[in-house]
């Protein structure tokens, strides 16, 4: 049996502009008028109650074009103030602008973006990098985007980008695997396949720029010492160590999505729980959040999945390396060492990360069959059937 789904989904991606000095006063004057459009369409919501996009829509829409906003502009303030009691800001402020499909066009030929501003429509230079570029070319179309002022006076472009992700043949016999990845502590990946992704050199590079940066920390604390070339030193090191770890955490992620064919599941754990909770694998993960770049490795993981026609899932990260993936037993006894696995229940033993990344997998093996729709279950019956061949008798 076959059949194919189409994963439609947006991905954000931030560019930096370049804008000509002209340009950034335009988009300057263009920040500010929108933060007052949203202010003005605010004050009027709360004096009348009419927080509803369509009836504020009727009160302040013709006020907003009197101030300047441009016909969609108005139409994106509005819709600011418009969302849910706990989304909307109790004052907006003069930093960013949201923009849509009539409002902002990109022009990859050149590398440009056209932003209608108040001085008029704008083509302002983007600066991109080979993560935005690839990104880019694989979009089907821009959906709009938000464009931001940052420290400094830095002009940033988020952009919103539909992508389809390619067809996926479930019924296939290539793909259709579900295949966990444990984020470890020695190995900064496991997956239940064998394979180790050691992020050792980025973690010790890590450690090193965090010495490094700790000795000009401490000249920049002594105002005598804290001279032009220290402050240059410090942004020079931060610049750099930023650019070593997003090339290490791509090569990595690359490197596993090489792994998957479409049509496979790529189960993480849910980080967010993670971080929250008390229990050792918590502490762990905020212990190593510094030198671990988890978040980042997800998403850079998550992004390249779905373009290859990999679907990526969340699940509960407590104790996923206590608990027996042959019978079931959790117990803090379960994991002997930081390597070794052994089971006092049932005595079945194995590496602990290894242990840890088919629980993972199984785990969204049980969140997919949970879940509705012929499509899902077909899937989890055929990733029951592959997790099989990891010869571990079903609990
Ligand atoms: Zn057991």
């Amino acid at each position: 049996m076959m059949y194919y789904t189409i994963f439609v989904q947006t991905l954000t991606v931030r560019c930096t502009l370049k804008p000509a000095p002209e340009q950034a006063e335009a988009l300057e004057a263009t920040v500010q008028r929108f933060a007052e459009g949203c202010n003005h369409a605010l004050r009027v919501a709360k004096r009348t109650g009419a927080f509803r996009r369509f009836a504020l829509h009727r009160l302040v829409y013709r006020d907003l074009r009197a101030m300047g906003l441009a016909a969609n502009l108005a139409v994106q303030a509005i819709a600011r103030v418009a969302r849910r009691k706990g989304e909307r800001a109790k004052h907006y402020q003069p930093t960013s602008v949201a923009y849509d499909q009539r409002t902002l066009s990109l022009r990859l030929a050149d590398e440009t973006v056209s932003l209608t501003t108040v001085k008029g429509r704008l083509r302002i230079p983007l600066k991109l990098g080979n993560y935005q570029r690839h990104l880019l070319r694989k979009a089907k179309s821009v959906q709009g985007g938000v464009l931001t002022k940052g420290p400094k006076g830095k002009w940033y472009i988020h952009l919103t980008l539909r992508v389809d992700d390619p067809e996926v043949p479930e019924g296939s016999s290539r793909g259709g695997r579900i295949v966990g990845v444990d984020l470890g502590q020695k190995a900064l990946a496991t997956l239940p396949t064998g394979e180790l992704f050691s992020g050792g050199f980025l973690k010790s590079k890590r450690l090193h720029y965090l010495r490094k940066r700790a000795e000009v920390r401490s000249k920049l604390d002594r105002p005598s010492e804290r001279t032009r070339g220290v402050k240059r030193l410090w942004a020079r090191l931060s610049g750099r160590e930023a650019r070593f770890v997003n090339s290490a955490l791509h090569a990595l992620t690359r490197r596993i999505v090489d792994l998957l064919e479409p049509g496979d599941v790529l189960a993480l754990e849910d980080l967010k729980g993670l971080r929250s909770r008390t229990t050792q694998r918590g502490k762990r993960a905020r212990h190593l959040q510094n030198l671990w770049p988890y978040a980042r490795f997800c998403f850079f993981l998550e992004y390249k999945a779905r373009l290859k026609g990999v679907r990526v899932v969340y699940v509960d990260p407590r104790h996923t390396s206590r608990e027996c993936p042959r019978c079931g037993h959790v117990s803090k006894v379960n994991r002997r060492s930081q390597a070794l696995f052994r089971c006092e229940a049932c005595g079945f033993q194995h590496n602990a990360d290894w242990v840890a990344s088919v629980n993972i997998a199984r785990r969204a093996l049980a969140q997919g069959a949970g879940s509705a729709g012929p499509g899902h279950s077909q899937l989890a019956l055929v990733l029951g059937h592959r997790l099989k061949h990891l010869h571990l008798p079903a609990s």
